[in-house]
This record gives C-alpha cells, structure tokens and sequence, in this order.
C-alpha cells in the first residue's frame, strides 16, 4: 500500500467536520501524521469510538479509547447566528473551515445549516457572542463528511492561489479577510435567497420587539 493511499483511507474515515480538536489544521493534516509520523489514532472527539475502532482495524493496530484532552464525542450541533446582533465583522466566516456562513462587511451573516460541521470555530472569534451551538437533530453521515471535505477544499485551494507561500492554513486564514468575506461556496442566486430569507427573519423578529 502505497504512502499516498493510505493517508486518503484514513482520511475517508476521518468525520471531516475540520474542528481541529485532533490538534491539527483539519482531518487530512491528521490523517497524514498518523500515516507518516505515528501520530495517536485516539484524538478525534468527532469520529468518537466507533472512529477509532475502523483506524485501528485499518491499521491493524490496538484500539485506543478516546484522548477526552482532545475532547468529548458529543452530539451533532449546529451554529446559529442571532441576526439581530450581528454587527457584520466577518470574523466568523474567516473561522469557518467549510465555507458553511455567508455575509458581508458591516451586513447581517447567516449560517447555512445544511453546510455547517458543528465544529464550533466560529463561535470565539465573534465579539458580540451572537453565536450559539444549537442540537443539530441529525446524524453526521459519510454523504455530509464528502460534503464538507469537498467544502474545506475549495476554501483552501482559494487560500493557497491567493497565498502560495507555504504558510500555514490559519496563516492565510487571517490574512485573507476580504476574500474571505466573500463567503460560502454556492451560486449568487442561491446566496441571494438566504440572506434575503435571514433579513426576512431579522426584521419579523424587530417587529415583535
Ligand atoms: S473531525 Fe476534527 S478532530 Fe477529527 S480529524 Fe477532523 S479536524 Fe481532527
Ligand atoms: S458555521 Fe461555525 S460551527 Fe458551522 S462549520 Fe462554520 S465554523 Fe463550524
Ligand atoms: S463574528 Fe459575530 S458579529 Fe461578526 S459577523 Fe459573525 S456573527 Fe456577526
């Protein structure tokens, strides 16, 4: 078995939720220490036990319980942005690693919810704390983890082509605010429709006040 290929088996079985709670900048830098540097097969909260007992028959190595320094393997959430407090900083879609919030400069963000991870990255950058972790109600399942894999890695081909210096990912992250601010991955028309829906709510939600 090739190196390559065995770093893409164990990141097919990483959740790619990109939370970095492993201690890595994403799933596939993890899967890329445990493949070339021995790394634990025992630090993704996400992937929880059942994660690490398919690592570790993958590997042909004794299954680990769950590094809890890493964090807990909780249920699925998902961020909900109060858009009546939102002051539009944009520092939530720089902290997102799949591309799951959109906004611009100054204007209202929303979060797309079928896109978000639940990794939680955007919540302790927003200055105002107008973002909370709500339970998802749904499974992560393997179709939404090709989904946010594939969502994580358009933003970074987007990061590397504006910063092809070989900085790190969170590097190019805060340096790239303004393209960032462009936000998620979806059509304009589609973008369009989710914040005139998330205004919509805003101003229902002014009118009860
Ligand atoms: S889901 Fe989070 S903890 Fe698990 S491998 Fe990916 S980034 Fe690391
Ligand atoms: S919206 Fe927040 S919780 Fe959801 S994927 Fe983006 S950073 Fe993570
Ligand atoms: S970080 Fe908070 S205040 Fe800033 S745009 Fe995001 S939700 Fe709005």
């Amino acid at each position: 078995m090739s190196s390559i290929s065995l770093i893409d088996r164990i990141d097919a079985v990483l959740p790619q939720t990109q939370c970095t709670k492993c201690g890595y900048e994403g799933c596939r830098p993890y899967a890329l220490a445990i493949a070339n540097d021995g790394e634990a097969i025992n630090r993704c909260p996400p992937g929880g036990q059942a994660g690490i007992q398919t690592l570790a028959a993958l590997l042909h190595t004794p299954e680990l319980p769950l590094d809890t320094h890493c964090g807990e393997h909780l249920p699925l959430l998902v961020a909900v942005i109060d858009e009546l407090h939102c002051i539009g900083c944009t520092l939530c879609i720089q902290a997102c690693p799949v591309d799951a919030i959109i906004g611009a400069n100054k204007l209202m963000h929303t979060v797309l919810a079928d896109q978000c991870t639940g990794c939680d990255l955007c919540v302790e950058p927003c200055p105002v704390d107008c973002i909370s972790m709500e339970p998802a109600h749904k499974e992560w399942t393997p179709t939404l983890a090709d989904a946010a894999r594939q969502h994580h890695r358009q933003r970074q081909q987007r990061l590397d082509a504006l910063h092809p210096e070989s900085s790190s990912l969170a590097a190019k992250t805060l340096a790239n605010k303004a393209p960032l601010s462009q936000a998620a991955s979806i059509d304009t028309e589609t973008r369009q429709q989710v914040i005139a829906a998330a205004l919509a709510r805003a101003r229902a939600r002014r009118q009860k006040q």
